[in-house]
């Protein structure tokens, strides 16, 4: 029996008591994986399938070997090996011949103005740039997918390093919460659409870049088309939909596709280029269940996280565009912020991918929401089950004689910035051990920020057996907005 090192990524942390670092005692991976659920029953859903197997979307490492290039969960482990849980988190080749496009002629042969060799100086001055290679960044054209914490750095590192054409896609507002990580976004910005204020601010920094706006939601329906006319594309979306969009898009049209993802202190960054390296199905062939990775906006996030897996991104980007270096292609490159960490993971194309290899039974894009909300065996909330209560109800109901129970099931630093008095706290996590603090209870409503957790919570205690159980449509964000315009909305 080898005594091993289980490392969790944050998202399960939170269900294993809190710790990262699990020692357990087993002949093999599977053994090891058991034992873990045996101990934190509650990481049992989301590490194993009904019939018992491992999980799909859960991608475990021996030491820097990915299990399904071993005997998966089969895999024999020895004395002091290192198991890590590697997850997919929502919140970025070396291709020397065939990498991006080389620029058109006529853009290269265009000589610089004195003003362009003064701006670009220190990069003409390093002989891997040169006059060359800052006329092939002039020729080039990125694509930013998400106008947020990490398209921001890559927005503006891109334009200062004179990146010709520079797409972004994005159709939100600037918000204040935006404002402590996404820095192309200024005060006076808050409420106008984020591309007006990146285009400002872009071509404010380098007037010579043109910014092209793409001012809609990237869908299977256009995608292709939008992708289509850059070199390369950045990644920095916040939401599994739209990661495996750009993923398959990008598989689809040759291109490479920069990886970055956030979660709390953590950051992943790579690139895939499906001609000479994995894909990001290849490394997750599926998302994790809706309700096991929250987003930024329910989870937080360092809000100078983003500005380094960004930078890192755009570092890349540059880096593909000049042919320049080794790049991350077949690296998953993970940063653990709060320990100032970086490892490595190679990763490897999957030879049953069903995208990119020899095998792609995948031939065009497909519907993402309905491929990212893949009914699992997770709790999922099935459309209609779960009663609602308005807010404004629930204030008439909570003034009446005969209250319903109150529980805020927000995680704890949540109950720092609003709260609705007379809650019973019991964070989501923690509810299943809870249940019975709420037995005996008339009616349960439940709230969160937004809705979505509670109606998760709710079918939660549905399946074990409470009856008259609510959930607070539109969470404590709309008791702000109907019933106590003093709370903060986050
Ligand atoms: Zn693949």
């Amino acid at each position: 029996m080898a005594r091993t090192t289980v490392k969790l990524p944050a998202p399960l942390r939170a269900l294993a008591g809190g710790s990262g670092e699990v020692f357990l005692v087993g002949e093999t991976v599977g053994a090891v994986v058991r034992e873990l659920a045996e101990r934190y029953p509650p990481l049992r859903r989301h590490l194993f399938a009904q019939g018992g197997e491992l999980r799909n979307y859960v991608t475990v490492y021996v030491n820097d070997r990915d299990i399904r290039e071993l005997e998966r969960a089969e895999t024999t482990l020895k004395e002091g090996d290192v198991v890590s849980i590697v997850p997919s988190i929502a919140g970025g080749a070396a291709p020397s011949e065939d990498g991006p496009e080389i620029p058109p002629t006529s853009v290269a042969e265009v000589p610089f103005s004195r003003e362009e060799l003064i701006r670009y100086s220190r990069h003409l001055l390093l002989p891997e740039i040169g006059l060359a290679g800052q006329k092939k960044l002039r020729a080039s054209r990125v694509l930013i997918v998400g106008a947020g914490g990490l398209g921001s750095p890559a927005a503006l590192y891109l334009a200062a390093a004179g990146v010709g054409v520079i797409g972004l896609v994005d159709f939100d507002r600037v918000e204040a919460s935006n404002l402590q990580r996404q820095i192309l976004y200024s005060t006076a910005d808050v409420g106008r659409p984020k591309l007006e204020a990146a285009g400002a601010r872009v071509i404010g920094l380098n007037p010579g870049v043109r910014l092209v706006s793409h001012e809609e939601r990237l869908t299977s329906g256009n995608a292709l088309e939008i992708l289509g006319a850059y070199d390369l594309v950045i990644d920095g979306t916040d939401n599994f939909p739209t990661r495996y969009l750009v993923n398959d898009a990008c598989v689809l049209l040759g291109k490479p596709n920069v990886y970055g993802s956030i979660y709390r202190f953590e950051g992943q960054a790579s690139v895939f280029d499906s001609r000479v390296g994995p894909c990001y199905r290849c490394l997750f062939p599926e998302p994790p269940p809706p309700d096991l990775v929250p987003s930024c906006a329910e989870a937080g996030v360092l809000g100078v996280l983003p500005g380094l897996v960004g930078t890192i991104q755009a570092t890349e980007a540059i880096k593909l565009l000049l042919h320049l270096g080794e790049s991350l292609v077949g690296r998953l490159l993970l940063y653990d912020a709060s320990e100032m960490r970086f490892r490595e993971l190679p990763i490897r194309k999957n030879p049953e991918c069903i995208l990119c290899s020899e095998h792609a039974t995948q031939k065009g894009l497909i519907d993402y929401a309905e491929f990212c909300g893949v009914p699992g065996a997770i709790v999922e909330t099935r459309a209609g089950t779960v009663p609602e209560i308005s807010p404004t109800a629930l204030r008439d109901e909570l003034a009446s004689s005969d209250p319903p129970l109150l529980v805020d099931v927000r995680d704890p630093e949540e109950w720092d910035i609003s709260q609705i008095g007379g809650a019973r706290r019991i964070p989501r996590a923690l509810l299943p051990e809870k249940v019975d603090e709420l037995t005996g209870a008339r009616e349960i409503v439940l709230f969160c920020r937004s809705g979505k957790r509670s109606a998760l919570a709710a079918q939660l205690l549905i399946d074990l057996g409470f009856s008259h159980v609510k959930s607070l449509a539109g969470g404590i964000n709309a008791w702000a907005d109907e019933v106590d315009p003093s709370l903060v909305k986050y």
